[in-house]
Protein backbone atom coordinates (compact mmCIF):
# COMPACT_ATOMS: atom_id res chain seq x y z
CA UNK A 1 0.00 0.00 0.00
CA UNK A 2 1.57 3.11 -1.26
CA UNK A 3 1.60 6.10 1.38
CA UNK A 4 -1.26 9.08 1.26
CA UNK A 5 1.04 11.57 1.49
CA UNK A 6 1.59 10.47 -2.33
CA UNK A 7 -1.92 11.40 -3.06
CA UNK A 8 -1.95 15.29 -2.47
CA UNK A 9 -0.94 17.88 -4.71
CA UNK A 10 0.33 20.81 -3.48
CA UNK A 11 -3.53 22.50 -2.36
CA UNK A 12 -4.32 19.26 -0.73
CA UNK A 13 -0.86 19.31 1.15
CA UNK A 14 -2.11 22.58 2.29
CA UNK A 15 -5.69 21.54 3.34
CA UNK A 16 -3.72 18.94 5.42
CA UNK A 17 -1.13 21.37 7.54
CA UNK A 18 -3.98 23.29 7.83
CA UNK A 19 -6.40 20.90 9.01
CA UNK A 20 -3.57 19.48 11.92
CA UNK A 21 -2.72 23.22 12.88
CA UNK A 22 -5.98 23.53 14.10
CA UNK A 23 -6.13 20.05 15.38
CA UNK A 24 -2.80 20.83 17.66
CA UNK A 25 -4.95 23.53 18.82
CA UNK A 26 -7.98 22.01 20.19
CA UNK A 27 -5.55 19.12 21.46
CA UNK A 28 -3.34 21.60 23.07
CA UNK A 29 -6.53 23.63 24.72
CA UNK A 30 -8.61 20.71 25.74
CA UNK A 31 -6.65 18.65 27.68
CA UNK A 32 -9.94 16.96 30.13
CA UNK A 33 -13.15 15.77 28.53
CA UNK A 34 -14.70 18.67 30.32
CA UNK A 35 -12.41 21.16 28.22
CA UNK A 36 -13.10 19.19 25.42
CA UNK A 37 -16.94 19.19 25.73
CA UNK A 38 -16.64 23.32 26.74
CA UNK A 39 -14.74 23.97 23.28
CA UNK A 40 -16.93 21.67 21.52
CA UNK A 41 -20.22 23.48 22.14
CA UNK A 42 -18.24 26.54 21.31
CA UNK A 43 -17.82 25.04 17.94
CA UNK A 44 -21.28 23.64 17.92
CA UNK A 45 -23.34 26.87 18.50
CA UNK A 46 -20.78 28.50 15.80
CA UNK A 47 -22.31 26.26 13.20
CA UNK A 48 -26.06 26.80 14.32
CA UNK A 49 -26.35 24.13 16.72
CA UNK A 50 -29.20 24.83 19.12
CA UNK A 51 -29.49 23.09 22.79
CA UNK A 52 -32.01 20.44 22.81
CA UNK A 53 -33.12 21.77 26.33
CA UNK A 54 -34.21 25.12 24.34
CA UNK A 55 -36.05 23.01 21.81
CA UNK A 56 -37.75 21.74 23.96
CA UNK A 57 -38.72 24.66 26.58
CA UNK A 58 -40.33 26.57 23.38
CA UNK A 59 -42.44 23.08 22.02
CA UNK A 60 -40.74 23.58 18.91
CA UNK A 61 -41.12 20.65 16.54
CA UNK A 62 -37.69 19.23 14.98
CA UNK A 63 -37.51 18.89 11.24
CA UNK A 64 -35.10 18.53 8.77
CA UNK A 65 -31.89 20.88 8.78
CA UNK A 66 -32.02 21.34 12.45
CA UNK A 67 -28.95 20.97 14.10
CA UNK A 68 -28.96 20.06 17.82
CA UNK A 69 -26.91 18.96 20.78
CA UNK A 70 -26.97 17.52 24.26
CA UNK A 71 -24.27 18.09 26.74
CA UNK A 72 -24.35 15.77 29.93
CA UNK A 73 -22.46 16.14 33.36
CA UNK A 74 -20.54 18.70 31.23
CA UNK A 75 -18.11 15.53 30.18
CA UNK A 76 -20.59 14.09 27.22
CA UNK A 77 -22.27 15.24 24.08
CA UNK A 78 -24.07 14.57 21.74
CA UNK A 79 -24.57 16.18 17.79
CA UNK A 80 -27.28 15.58 15.98
CA UNK A 81 -28.15 16.73 12.33
CA UNK A 82 -31.64 15.90 11.74
CA UNK A 83 -31.10 14.62 7.60
CA UNK A 84 -34.37 14.53 4.75
CA UNK A 85 -35.21 10.94 5.07
CA UNK A 86 -37.29 9.46 7.98
CA UNK A 87 -35.52 8.97 10.88
CA UNK A 88 -36.56 5.34 11.00
CA UNK A 89 -34.16 4.78 8.27
CA UNK A 90 -31.80 4.99 10.62
CA UNK A 91 -28.95 7.36 12.13
CA UNK A 92 -25.25 7.71 11.00
CA UNK A 93 -23.10 7.59 14.32
CA UNK A 94 -20.04 8.40 15.25
CA UNK A 95 -18.92 7.56 18.31
CA UNK A 96 -15.32 8.44 19.86
CA UNK A 97 -14.48 9.10 23.94
CA UNK A 98 -12.81 12.03 24.51
CA UNK A 99 -11.28 11.12 28.14
CA UNK A 100 -7.48 10.37 28.16
CA UNK A 101 -5.34 8.50 30.20
CA UNK A 102 -3.82 10.83 33.29
CA UNK A 103 -3.10 11.15 36.51
CA UNK A 104 -6.37 12.39 39.04
CA UNK A 105 -6.09 13.84 42.60
CA UNK A 106 -6.60 11.63 45.31
CA UNK A 107 -9.79 13.06 47.63
CA UNK A 108 -7.16 13.94 50.80
CA UNK A 109 -3.96 14.86 47.85
CA UNK A 110 -1.91 16.88 49.96
CA UNK A 111 0.95 16.33 52.49
CA UNK A 112 4.49 17.40 53.38
CA UNK A 113 7.32 15.00 53.56
CA UNK A 114 11.46 15.75 53.36
CA UNK A 115 10.84 20.09 52.96
CA UNK A 116 8.37 19.23 50.01
CA UNK A 117 4.62 19.86 49.77
CA UNK A 118 3.68 16.99 47.17
CA UNK A 119 -0.12 15.53 46.38
CA UNK A 120 -0.80 11.97 46.06
CA UNK A 121 -2.28 10.69 43.03
CA UNK A 122 -4.09 7.82 41.56
CA UNK A 123 -3.67 6.95 37.83
CA UNK A 124 -6.76 6.71 35.38
CA UNK A 125 -6.34 4.71 32.65
CA UNK A 126 -4.02 1.92 31.37
CA UNK A 127 -0.74 3.26 31.96
CA UNK A 128 3.19 2.58 32.29
CA UNK A 129 3.90 4.24 35.01
CA UNK A 130 7.38 4.86 34.02
CA UNK A 131 6.61 7.23 30.98
CA UNK A 132 4.84 9.20 33.62
CA UNK A 133 7.39 10.31 35.97
CA UNK A 134 9.77 13.71 35.05
CA UNK A 135 7.55 15.12 32.99
CA UNK A 136 6.28 18.09 33.18
CA UNK A 137 2.49 18.20 34.28
CA UNK A 138 -0.60 20.58 34.62
CA UNK A 139 -3.35 20.89 37.23
CA UNK A 140 -6.70 21.02 35.64
CA UNK A 141 -10.45 20.33 36.86
CA UNK A 142 -12.70 21.71 38.63
CA UNK A 143 -13.27 22.30 42.63
CA UNK A 144 -16.98 22.72 43.59
CA UNK A 145 -18.22 24.21 46.48
CA UNK A 146 -20.85 23.61 49.11
CA UNK A 147 -22.22 27.31 47.96
CA UNK A 148 -22.89 25.90 44.52
CA UNK A 149 -20.23 27.64 42.50
CA UNK A 150 -17.52 26.01 40.15
CA UNK A 151 -14.42 26.60 40.35
CA UNK A 152 -12.26 26.19 37.10
CA UNK A 153 -8.64 25.21 37.70
CA UNK A 154 -5.58 25.70 34.92
CA UNK A 155 -2.29 25.78 36.52
CA UNK A 156 0.33 25.40 34.02
CA UNK A 157 -0.96 25.14 30.55
CA UNK A 158 -0.35 28.79 29.99
CA UNK A 159 3.45 30.12 29.03
CA UNK A 160 4.87 31.09 32.39
CA UNK A 161 2.86 28.73 34.26
CA UNK A 162 4.11 26.98 37.13
CA UNK A 163 4.29 23.16 36.64
CA UNK A 164 4.63 20.16 39.03
CA UNK A 165 6.41 16.98 38.61
CA UNK A 166 6.41 13.02 39.92
CA UNK A 167 10.06 12.65 40.45
CA UNK A 168 11.69 9.53 39.88
CA UNK A 169 15.13 8.25 41.98
CA UNK A 170 18.50 9.50 40.36
CA UNK A 171 19.94 6.49 38.35
CA UNK A 172 23.03 7.00 40.56
CA UNK A 173 20.84 5.31 43.66
CA UNK A 174 19.10 2.93 41.45
CA UNK A 175 21.01 0.03 41.59
CA UNK A 176 18.05 -1.92 43.15
CA UNK A 177 15.46 -0.33 42.09
CA UNK A 178 16.70 -1.04 38.01
CA UNK A 179 16.17 -4.60 38.71
CA UNK A 180 12.34 -4.41 39.22
CA UNK A 181 9.99 -5.45 36.30
CA UNK A 182 8.87 -2.59 34.41
CA UNK A 183 5.69 -3.16 35.71
CA UNK A 184 7.18 -2.69 39.11
CA UNK A 185 9.64 0.05 39.21
CA UNK A 186 7.36 2.84 39.90
CA UNK A 187 4.73 1.86 42.36
CA UNK A 188 1.58 3.36 42.06
CA UNK A 189 1.87 4.63 45.75
CA UNK A 190 5.04 6.56 45.19
CA UNK A 191 3.34 8.27 41.89
CA UNK A 192 2.69 11.91 43.92
CA UNK A 193 3.05 14.95 42.19
CA UNK A 194 5.82 17.62 43.40
CA UNK A 195 3.96 20.52 44.97
CA UNK A 196 5.98 23.05 47.01
CA UNK A 197 9.03 23.70 48.73
CA UNK A 198 8.25 27.65 50.90
CA UNK A 199 7.60 27.19 54.75
CA UNK A 200 4.88 29.69 56.02
CA UNK A 201 6.75 31.93 58.41
CA UNK A 202 6.23 30.90 62.14
CA UNK A 203 4.91 27.31 61.37
CA UNK A 204 6.24 24.40 63.08
CA UNK A 205 4.43 21.28 61.74
CA UNK A 206 3.36 21.25 57.74
CA UNK A 207 4.81 24.61 57.17
CA UNK A 208 5.11 23.87 53.68
CA UNK A 209 1.65 21.78 53.13
CA UNK A 210 0.19 25.40 55.29
CA UNK A 211 1.61 27.57 52.63
CA UNK A 212 0.25 25.48 49.91
CA UNK A 213 -3.05 25.79 51.47
CA UNK A 214 -2.61 29.83 51.42
CA UNK A 215 -1.29 30.15 47.76
CA UNK A 216 -4.66 27.78 46.99
CA UNK A 217 -6.87 29.78 49.04
CA UNK A 218 -5.39 33.19 48.40
CA UNK A 219 -4.80 32.75 44.26
CA UNK A 220 -7.41 29.89 43.47
CA UNK A 221 -10.53 30.63 46.45
CA UNK A 222 -10.71 26.53 47.81
CA UNK A 223 -9.58 25.28 51.15
CA UNK A 224 -8.58 21.71 51.90
CA UNK A 225 -11.45 20.07 52.14
CA UNK A 226 -12.75 21.07 48.96
CA UNK A 227 -10.68 18.83 47.36
CA UNK A 228 -13.52 16.33 48.27
CA UNK A 229 -16.05 17.92 45.83
CA UNK A 230 -13.26 18.36 42.86
CA UNK A 231 -12.36 16.53 40.06
CA UNK A 232 -8.49 17.63 39.61
CA UNK A 233 -6.19 15.63 36.75
CA UNK A 234 -2.33 16.06 36.50
CA UNK A 235 -2.16 15.94 32.70
CA UNK A 236 1.15 16.93 30.19
CA UNK A 237 1.94 20.50 30.23
CA UNK A 238 3.75 20.76 27.11
CA UNK A 239 1.15 21.47 24.12
CA UNK A 240 0.98 19.22 20.88
CA UNK A 241 3.18 20.30 18.30
CA UNK A 242 4.63 18.97 14.84
CA UNK A 243 6.89 15.99 14.97
CA UNK A 244 9.51 15.33 12.33
CA UNK A 245 12.34 16.96 10.05
CA UNK A 246 9.14 17.25 7.64
CA UNK A 247 6.62 18.10 10.29
CA UNK A 248 4.63 15.24 9.06
CA UNK A 249 3.30 14.33 13.01
CA UNK A 250 1.83 15.47 15.78
CA UNK A 251 3.16 14.64 18.85
CA UNK A 252 1.01 15.55 21.66
CA UNK A 253 -1.22 14.25 24.56
CA UNK A 254 -4.53 12.91 24.58
CA UNK A 255 -4.67 11.72 20.90
CA UNK A 256 -6.23 8.93 22.36
CA UNK A 257 -8.77 9.09 21.29
CA UNK A 258 -8.97 12.91 21.23
CA UNK A 259 -7.73 12.94 17.26
CA UNK A 260 -10.60 10.75 16.36
CA UNK A 261 -13.26 13.13 18.40
CA UNK A 262 -11.69 16.17 16.96
CA UNK A 263 -12.08 14.82 13.49
CA UNK A 264 -15.91 13.32 14.25
CA UNK A 265 -16.75 16.64 15.59
CA UNK A 266 -15.53 18.80 12.59
CA UNK A 267 -16.88 15.96 9.86
CA UNK A 268 -20.36 16.99 12.00
CA UNK A 269 -20.17 20.36 11.91
CA UNK A 270 -18.71 20.78 8.11
CA UNK A 271 -21.69 18.58 7.02
CA UNK A 272 -24.48 20.93 6.24
CA UNK A 273 -27.33 18.56 4.62
CA UNK A 274 -27.78 15.00 5.27
CA UNK A 275 -30.62 12.76 3.77
CA UNK A 276 -29.61 10.34 7.08
CA UNK A 277 -29.77 12.21 10.27
CA UNK A 278 -26.51 12.38 11.79
CA UNK A 279 -25.01 12.27 15.06
CA UNK A 280 -21.86 12.45 17.02
CA UNK A 281 -20.86 10.55 20.44
CA UNK A 282 -18.19 12.27 22.21
CA UNK A 283 -18.23 10.25 25.83
CA UNK A 284 -16.41 9.54 29.12
CA UNK A 285 -14.87 7.27 30.60
CA UNK A 286 -13.64 4.85 27.81
CA UNK A 287 -10.12 4.40 29.06
CA UNK A 288 -11.91 2.64 32.85
CA UNK A 289 -14.51 0.21 31.16
CA UNK A 290 -17.13 3.09 29.58
CA UNK A 291 -19.05 2.76 32.76
CA UNK A 292 -20.31 5.74 34.62
CA UNK A 293 -23.00 8.34 34.10
CA UNK A 294 -21.25 10.06 31.39
CA UNK A 295 -19.87 6.42 29.85
CA UNK A 296 -21.72 4.65 26.97
CA UNK A 297 -22.94 2.00 28.89
CA UNK A 298 -24.93 5.43 30.29
CA UNK A 299 -28.33 5.12 29.01
CA UNK A 300 -27.88 9.15 27.94
CA UNK A 301 -27.52 8.52 24.50
CA UNK A 302 -30.82 6.42 24.13
CA UNK A 303 -32.69 8.58 26.30
CA UNK A 304 -31.65 11.53 23.88
CA UNK A 305 -32.93 9.78 20.98
CA UNK A 306 -35.79 8.45 22.41
CA UNK A 307 -36.62 12.76 23.55
CA UNK A 308 -35.39 13.72 19.65
CA UNK A 309 -38.38 11.00 18.51
CA UNK A 310 -40.93 12.17 20.82
CA UNK A 311 -40.30 16.01 19.92
CA UNK A 312 -41.05 14.31 16.07
CA UNK A 313 -44.43 12.95 16.90
CA UNK A 314 -42.89 9.37 17.35
CA UNK A 315 -44.38 8.27 20.57
CA UNK A 316 -43.98 4.70 19.96
CA UNK A 317 -41.04 2.46 21.72
CA UNK A 318 -41.48 0.61 18.82
CA UNK A 319 -39.91 3.99 16.78
CA UNK A 320 -36.94 4.38 18.99
CA UNK A 321 -36.19 0.43 18.52
CA UNK A 322 -36.41 0.85 14.68
CA UNK A 323 -34.02 3.98 14.51
CA UNK A 324 -31.31 2.28 16.43
CA UNK A 325 -31.45 -1.19 14.76
CA UNK A 326 -31.13 0.46 11.46
CA UNK A 327 -28.40 2.59 12.21
CA UNK A 328 -24.90 2.45 10.77
CA UNK A 329 -22.24 3.60 13.25
CA UNK A 330 -18.31 4.28 12.66
CA UNK A 331 -16.59 3.55 16.46
CA UNK A 332 -14.41 6.82 15.74
CA UNK A 333 -11.37 5.30 17.90
CA UNK A 334 -7.46 5.00 17.76
CA UNK A 335 -5.37 1.71 16.30
CA UNK A 336 -2.12 0.71 17.26
CA UNK A 337 0.54 1.83 14.18
CA UNK A 338 3.16 0.13 13.70
CA UNK A 339 6.40 1.01 15.85
CA UNK A 340 9.54 0.22 13.94
CA UNK A 341 11.69 -0.33 17.33
CA UNK A 342 9.40 -3.45 17.99
CA UNK A 343 8.51 -4.81 15.12
CA UNK A 344 8.30 -8.26 16.73
CA UNK A 345 4.74 -6.94 17.98
CA UNK A 346 3.10 -6.09 14.50
CA UNK A 347 1.33 -8.80 12.35
CA UNK A 348 2.97 -7.40 9.07
CA UNK A 349 0.33 -8.04 7.01
CA UNK A 350 -2.19 -6.80 8.91
CA UNK A 351 -1.12 -3.53 10.83
CA UNK A 352 -1.91 -0.07 10.45
CA UNK A 353 1.22 2.05 9.67
CA UNK A 354 1.21 6.33 9.76
CA UNK A 355 0.34 7.44 6.94
CA UNK A 356 -1.04 4.92 5.41
CA UNK A 357 -4.17 6.62 5.72
CA UNK A 358 -7.30 5.78 8.54
CA UNK A 359 -7.45 2.26 9.74
CA UNK A 360 -10.90 0.21 9.51
CA UNK A 361 -11.09 -2.33 12.05
CA UNK A 362 -13.19 -5.34 11.48
CA UNK A 363 -12.68 -6.65 15.28
CA UNK A 364 -10.45 -5.72 17.88
CA UNK A 365 -10.23 -7.68 21.37
CA UNK A 366 -7.82 -9.89 22.69
CA UNK A 367 -6.59 -13.49 22.17
CA UNK A 368 -9.33 -14.92 20.13
CA UNK A 369 -11.25 -11.85 19.79
CA UNK A 370 -12.67 -11.98 23.00
CA UNK A 371 -14.99 -8.95 23.77
CA UNK A 372 -14.77 -7.95 20.09
CA UNK A 373 -17.23 -6.35 18.11
CA UNK A 374 -16.87 -8.65 14.81
CA UNK A 375 -18.34 -6.24 12.06
CA UNK A 376 -20.58 -7.85 9.28
CA UNK A 377 -18.62 -8.29 5.71
CA UNK A 378 -21.95 -7.24 4.15
CA UNK A 379 -21.54 -3.58 6.45
CA UNK A 380 -17.50 -3.49 5.44
CA UNK A 381 -18.26 -3.48 1.42
CA UNK A 382 -21.04 -0.98 1.90
CA UNK A 383 -18.56 1.43 3.92
CA UNK A 384 -15.48 0.17 1.37
CA UNK A 385 -17.65 2.05 -1.22
CA UNK A 386 -18.17 4.79 0.40
CA UNK A 387 -14.74 5.50 0.93
CA UNK A 388 -13.90 4.83 -2.11
CA UNK A 389 -16.08 6.84 -3.68
CA UNK A 390 -15.12 10.10 -1.15
CA UNK A 391 -11.69 9.35 -2.11
CA UNK A 392 -10.71 8.54 1.61
CA UNK A 393 -7.59 6.18 1.88
CA UNK A 394 -8.47 3.21 4.21
CA UNK A 395 -5.96 0.45 5.67
CA UNK A 396 -8.00 -2.70 6.89
CA UNK A 397 -5.95 -4.30 9.75
CA UNK A 398 -6.14 -5.48 12.96
CA UNK A 399 -4.66 -4.19 16.44
CA UNK A 400 -1.24 -6.33 16.88
CA UNK A 401 -0.14 -9.64 17.12
CA UNK A 402 -2.63 -12.25 18.42
CA UNK A 403 -1.23 -13.38 21.69
CA UNK A 404 0.00 -9.84 22.69
CA UNK A 405 -2.59 -8.59 24.65
CA UNK A 406 -5.17 -6.42 22.61
CA UNK A 407 -7.73 -3.69 23.66
CA UNK A 408 -11.71 -2.69 23.23
CA UNK A 409 -13.67 0.34 21.87
CA UNK A 410 -17.11 1.25 22.42
CA UNK A 411 -18.48 -0.29 19.36
CA UNK A 412 -19.63 -3.49 21.41
CA UNK A 413 -22.23 -0.99 23.04
CA UNK A 414 -23.61 0.67 20.20
CA UNK A 415 -23.82 -2.82 18.58
CA UNK A 416 -25.89 -3.78 21.35
CA UNK A 417 -28.79 -2.08 19.49
CA UNK A 418 -28.36 -4.41 16.59
CA UNK A 419 -27.08 -2.14 14.35
CA UNK A 420 -24.11 -1.79 12.25
CA UNK A 421 -21.11 -1.12 13.93
CA UNK A 422 -17.36 -0.72 12.60
CA UNK A 423 -13.84 0.54 14.11
CA UNK A 424 -12.59 3.27 11.82
CA UNK A 425 -10.16 5.62 13.22
CA UNK A 426 -6.51 6.93 13.43
CA UNK A 427 -3.05 4.88 13.74
CA UNK A 428 -1.52 6.27 16.93
CA UNK A 429 2.39 5.65 18.07
CA UNK A 430 3.26 5.27 21.81
CA UNK A 431 -0.62 5.24 22.60
CA UNK A 432 -1.22 5.70 26.39
CA UNK A 433 2.24 7.85 27.05
CA UNK A 434 2.25 11.50 27.78
CA UNK A 435 3.19 12.44 23.99
CA UNK A 436 1.12 10.01 21.53
CA UNK A 437 2.43 10.53 17.52
CA UNK A 438 0.14 10.47 14.45
CA UNK A 439 0.65 11.47 10.91
CA UNK A 440 -0.82 14.24 9.66
CA UNK A 441 -2.12 12.48 6.30
CA UNK A 442 -4.18 9.67 8.67
CA UNK A 443 -5.93 12.86 10.88
CA UNK A 444 -7.01 14.03 7.68
CA UNK A 445 -7.97 10.93 6.09
CA UNK A 446 -10.24 9.83 8.96
CA UNK A 447 -11.88 13.93 9.15
CA UNK A 448 -12.66 12.81 5.09
CA UNK A 449 -13.53 9.32 5.94
CA UNK A 450 -15.85 10.51 8.64
CA UNK A 451 -17.52 13.38 6.36
CA UNK A 452 -18.20 10.33 3.35
CA UNK A 453 -19.70 8.54 5.99
CA UNK A 454 -21.96 11.10 6.91
CA UNK A 455 -23.00 12.11 4.07
CA UNK A 456 -22.97 8.95 1.36
CA UNK A 457 -23.67 6.23 4.08
CA UNK A 458 -27.09 4.68 3.15
MN1 LIG B 1 -9.33 4.79 22.60
MN1 LIG C 1 -7.13 4.08 25.11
Amino acid sequence: MKSAWLNYDKDEKKNVFDFNAHYIDMITCAKTERLFVKESVLKAREKGYVDLKEILQRKETIKPGDKIYVTHMNKSMILINIGTNDIEDGLNILGAHIDSPRLDVKPNPLYEDGNLALMDLHYYGGIKKYQWVTVPLALVGVVCLKDGRTLDISIGTKPGDPVFVVSDLLIHLSQERMKETAENVIPGENMNVTFGNIPLQDEEKDAVKKNCLHILKETYGFEEEDFFSSELEFVPADPARSLGIDSSMVIGYGQDDRVCAYTSLMAQLDCEEVKKTSVTLLVDKEEVGSQGATGMHSQFFENTIRELLYAMGRKEERSLKRTLQNSCMLSSDVAAAHDPNYPEASSPNNQAYLGNGVAMLKYVGSRGKSGSNDANAEYMAKLRHVMEEGNVQVQCVELGKVDLGGGGTISYILANYGMQVVDFGVPVLNMHSPFEVSSKADVYEAYKGYKAFLTNMD
